[in-house]
């Protein structure tokens, strides 16, 4: 029988995947031990950090992923830091096939002026803060202004906007962040608008998601239903399309066309409005737009522009792969040919195809990667695997650790009616999972 080291860098639904890949392809002839390596003292990636907390549903994955981590030969290694505690180098060397899974976490820029002024903030930074991310507790957002702008139209703008628009009691039952939730409360932001440079018919929301809009019972949906007709009036014209883009259409026709509860905060998309410059005095006071049209086809911009007053700008325009020690960022991802990046070292995920797809989109990617994988190896490596590789005394924290901070966290949510309450702080978390 062979068996095969595997590490597994990062613990997001890419990692998790991976590894899950692996599991089913052992047998009598083949079985793999799993090491996955994650730099912050919890697993889950974007299950934890990156989902709406108003939008548990899509969290019910993590229980995919505690399977995962009962089945033998899996071991996590969280509070590991790539680059810092290890290098990719050292892993190379210890294990049969390394797999980078540590997705995209730097917010892509806009690059016009005003960018940089205070209270515009890149989703990068405002998610992580709803979602007790422990790096990002301190990021200071401001929301002392009645009218709100996120740019993009894709989903994660529409997490961002709803997080704004609703009203905020309605996240006391979810597992926000309390300092956010305290910031929300205390928010005077009644409007907030969603910002698409392009069409309707271009925009990248999934249908699931604009259908749940008009069902806010504290917020009403804007959308001009002329814009949304004449999207309808091109995409006519283009003959056979795709259906998701007409579900998307049709999800646009019923929100413009819904009738509106008369109710304080609403919740606005507007599209062809290309941003081009951010005004203040030190902080967001106004967002200048490009009108733009669409013309045989192409989205071009006009002499025209517009312009919003508000305190408060949300980019949410993609993200970028994180670069660190031994691997070469290319257009935001890392450089790979079909998930191999050099040697045997592999990538999946975000970090692999860019920040693109659903959480299940990486089961496939990493299942793919995984036959490569297969298919490339030798005779196993005779190795001890990371624990020679880390300093002694490093406080890593494994799957018991792990599910010591997660049973805590349940405990205290369910006193609070909660799915959990999720520590914050790196020392505490580090406790917990060490104790
Ligand atoms: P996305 O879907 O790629 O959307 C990014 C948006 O930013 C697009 O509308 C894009 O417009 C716009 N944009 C890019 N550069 C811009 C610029 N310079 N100026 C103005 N607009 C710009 O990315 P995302 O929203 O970050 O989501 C990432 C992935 O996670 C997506 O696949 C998404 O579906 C998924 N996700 C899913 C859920 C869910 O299922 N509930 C929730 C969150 C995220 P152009 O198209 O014109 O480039």
């Amino acid at each position: 029988m062979l068996r095969y080291r595997i590490a597994i860098v990062g613990a997001g639904p890419a990692g998790y995947f991976a590894a899950q890949a692996l599991q089913k392809a052992q047998d009598e002839e083949l079985t793999f031990a799993i090491d996955m390596i994650e730099r912050l003292p919890t697993p889950w990636g974007l299950v934890r950090s990156g989902v709406a907390p108003d939008h548990p549903k899509i969290k019910t994955v993590s229980k995919v992923f505690e399977k995962i981590a009962k089945v033998d030969g899996f071991r996590l290694f969280a509070n590991v830091e790539l680059g810092k505690d290890i290098s990719l180098k050292d892993l190379r060397e210890e294990y049969d096939a390394v797999i980078l899974a540590t997705g995209s976490a730097t917010g892509r820029k806009l690059g016009i002026t005003g960018e940089d002024l205070n209270n515009c903030i890149s989703a990068a930074d405002f998610v992580p803060w709803y979602n007790s991310h422990p790096d990002f507790t301190n990021v200071s957002v401001d929301l002392n202004t009645d009218t709100a702008v996120v740019i993009g139209a894709g989903n994660v703008a529409m997490d961002i906007a709803r997080m704004l628009a609703i009203d905020p009691t309605e996240l006391d039952p979810t597992d926000t962040a309390q300092h956010a939730l305290d910031v929300f409360k205390a928010s005077k932001v009644r409007k907030v608008i969603i910002c698409g440079r392009r069409g309707p018919e271009h925009a990248a929301f999934t249908a699931p998601e604009l259908r749940d809009l008009p069902k806010l019972e504290n917020t009403d949906i804007h959308i001009d239903a002329n814009q949304i007709h004449q999207a309808l009036l091109r995409v006519d014209q283009m003959g056979e399309v795709e259906k998701d883009l007409k579900n998307n259409l049709e999800a646009m026709r019923l929100i413009a066309e819904h009738d509106k509860k008369g109710v304080e905060r609403r919740l606005e998309i507007k599209f062809l409005a290309a941003p081009k410059e951010i005004k203040g005095n030190g902080k967001v006071e106004e967002v200048v737009f490009t009108i733009n049209e669409v013309k045989d086809g192409k989205v071009v911009a006009t002499n025209k522009t517009f312009s919003i007053k508000t305190g408060l700008v949300v980019t949410a325009i993609g993200y970028e792969a994180v670069e660190y020690p031994g691997v070469k960022i290319e257009n935001g991802r890392i450089a790979n040919i079909a998930g191999h990046v050099e040697h045997n070292i592999y990538v999946t995920g975000w970090a692999k195809r860019g920040p693109v797809g659903v959480i299940g989109t990486n089961k496939s990617d990493s299942s793919d990667v995984v036959d490569l994988i297969i298919d490339n190896l030798k005779e196993p490596k005779n190795s001890i695997g990371i624990e020679g590789l880390l300093k002694s005394g490093h406080e890593v924290i494994d799957q018991v650790g792990w599910e010591k901070i997660n049973a805590s966290e349940v405990i205290s949510g369910e006193l609070a009616g909660k799915p959990r309450i999720k520590e914050v702080y790196w020392k505490r978390l580090i406790s917990l999972g060490t104790s």
